[in-house]
């Protein structure tokens, strides 16, 4: 059993379209939190508590300082959310 809320839905401000939390905690098939997870979640639950739950000590601290990526990570993301756009 899931004990992730996947199936909330939001809209994202990264994307423009509705995503659910799902996509949100494993974006895409990347297996990586979103950034900005902590700041799109927090209204709607505790958000920070399921996260510091479910990841690694270090993951959690650097979610929370909210670390941004590098910028070609960023570039990639950015390329992969248009991609994923177009194949749905
Ligand atoms: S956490 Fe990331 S993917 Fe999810 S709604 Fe916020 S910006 Fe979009």
């Amino acid at each position: 059993m899931n004990d992730f809320p996947d199936d909330l839905e939001r809209r994202c401000p990264r994307l423009g379209s509705p995503v659910r939390f799902g996509y949100c905690r494993l974006l895409a098939a990347d297996g990586r939190v979103c950034p900005k997870i902590l700041d799109c979640w927090w209204e709607r639950f505790d958000v920070a508590a399921l996260m510091r739950r479910s990841l690694s000590e270090e993951d959690f601290a650097s979610l929370a300082e909210g670390r941004p990526p590098n910028k070609v990570a960023s570039l990639i993301d950015l390329i992969r959310q248009a991609r994923d756009r177009h194949r749905r």
